[in-house]
């Protein structure tokens, strides 16, 4: 009996004819972070669950309900990421990053995990680019984190953003508000889900980000922890938003977010289109303690890669596909396979992206063929050819040929590259 393969719930394979679009983003990304002096880091695919449960947090959705955690079989309970910032905390502390010359400015681009209710542009393996820069508490760097994020998506096309920015406020001036919350929801206990009652003593803000209808009519009304920002935090945010404005960015406070991830102080933000947010992130200043680390700030985000490639689908963005063939050689006969053969590998040597027929196509069929294909120029290579030392290049997206010698195929190379 045949057996039915499929990938997992939640899972997606990335098919060929899409990877000049992954290619795309992440160049995008990557050229953008190296204008910002922004590094690569890479770190392991699982972590310790430790990792995440303390430093996402324990009351948190992720850690509750979504993460991939497993015994390994030395009976080590690991976790495959379901996010990156915890990760590269836990690399920063152990490789002593921090004892270099700060700040240390780093970017990912990673697979996460989250045993999340599939929908549109919800995944179970889901793709992320993020940068972390570690160890400045100035707002400045807040400002140039979330200007890093906007050019990344703007360098891409993307015109329908929306920048959300918002304070969750700091260990001095959170209880305060938690009081005051806690206060509002007692009210309406008996209305919030089973998670949000097992949050309301432990951390009551959670509460807020719960994706749950009932959950959500209750908190709208909420006090908002801008009404209970300390100076400190206060000071800080009117910075990072005086930054944002001598570089023209428009933003919109909404003391609507709150992050799913209990990591955050001062200042979070979110960047969302009219489908869904393609990407977040914020200051964290106290999870390099948290986790061990010394006592460093940090602010940092993340964005999502299949939302941002349906979102470049939706906007109907054009993007460069490098993979195309440059030239298609079609052959005739024993020796014109042979030369066509040779001309390719040289071409190559000399960056033309080039086709041969390895599939004993006719000259008719290995022209349609290469018409599928979508490619640039094709040419045939037979006994005629080989004889003159010349072949006919022809631009398939007028008809027009040129002929050139095989004894220059730098020229060759010239006209199929231009
Ligand atoms: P959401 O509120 O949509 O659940 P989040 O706050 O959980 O997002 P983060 O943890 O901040 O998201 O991750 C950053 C980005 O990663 C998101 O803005 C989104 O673009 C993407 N992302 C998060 N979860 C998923 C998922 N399950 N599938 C696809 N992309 C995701
Ligand atoms: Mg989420």
């Amino acid at each position: 009996m045949a057996i039915e393969l499929q990938a997992p719930k939640g899972t997606k394979d990335m098919l060929p004819q899409d990877a000049h679009k992954w290619n795309y983003v992440e160049n995008t990304f990557k050229n953008v972070a190296k204008t910002y002096g922004i590094r690569e880091m890479r770190t392991p695919i699982f972590e310790h669950t430790e990792v995440f449960s303390r430093g996402v947090g324990d009351t948190t959705d992720i850690v509750q309900k979504e993460m991939y955690t497993f015994k390994d079989k030395g009976d080590r309970s690991v976790t495959l990421k379901p996010e990156g910032t915890a990760a590269f905390v836990r690399a920063f502390i152990e490789n002593r990053l921090f004892n270099e010359a700060q700040p240390t400015k780093l970017y990912y681009i990673i697979p996460a995990f989250r045993y999340e209710n599939v929908q549109k542009g919800r995944l179970r393996q889901f793709h992320q680019c993020g940068v972390e820069v570690f160890g400045s508490k100035e707002p400045s760097i807040d400002a140039e984190v979330i200007a890093m994020a906007m050019e990344t998506l703007k360098e891409l096309g993307l015109k329908d953003l929306h920048l959300h920015i918002n304070n969750l406020g700091c260990p001095n001036c959170r209880p305060k508000y938690n009081e005051a919350l806690k206060k509002f929801l007692a009210d309406n206990y008996d209305g919030l889900c089973d998670t949000c009652k097992s949050r309301f003593e432990k951390n009551p803000m959670r509460i807020l980000d719960c994706k749950e209808k009932k959950c959500q009519e209750i908190t709208k009304n909420a006090p908002i922890i801008l009404d209970f920002m300390c100076e400190e935090c206060d000071t800080h945010f009117n910075k990072v938003k005086e930054y944002l404005d001598i570089l023209g960015l428009p933003y919109t406070v909404d003391p609507g977010i709150v992050r799913g991830l209990d990591y955050y102080t001062k200042t979070i933000f979110e960047i969302l289109n009219s489908d869904f947010t393609v990407c977040g992130g914020g200051r964290y200043d106290k999870l390099i303690e948290e986790l061990g680390g010394p006592e460093m700030q940090a602010v940092g985000f993340a964005m999502g890669i299949e939302r941002l490639i349906m979102t470049l689908d939706k906007e109907g963005i054009e993007i460069p596909n490098e993979n195309l063939v440059d030239l298609y050689i079609g052959d005739r006969g024993e020796d014109g396979k042979k030369y066509a053969f040779k001309l390719a590998h040289d071409l190559r040597d000399l960056g033309v992206n080039c086709e041969i027929n390895h599939m004993g196509r006719s000259v008719k069929a290995a022209m349609k063929f290469a018409n599928k294909l979508g490619v640039a120029f094709t040419t045939i290579l037979g006994e005629d050819e080989l004889q003159n030392e010349k072949i006919t290049l022809k631009r398939m997206s007028d008809g027009e040929t040129f002929e050139v010698s095989l004894k220059t195929i730098e020229e060759i190379k010239n006209i199929v590259k231009c």
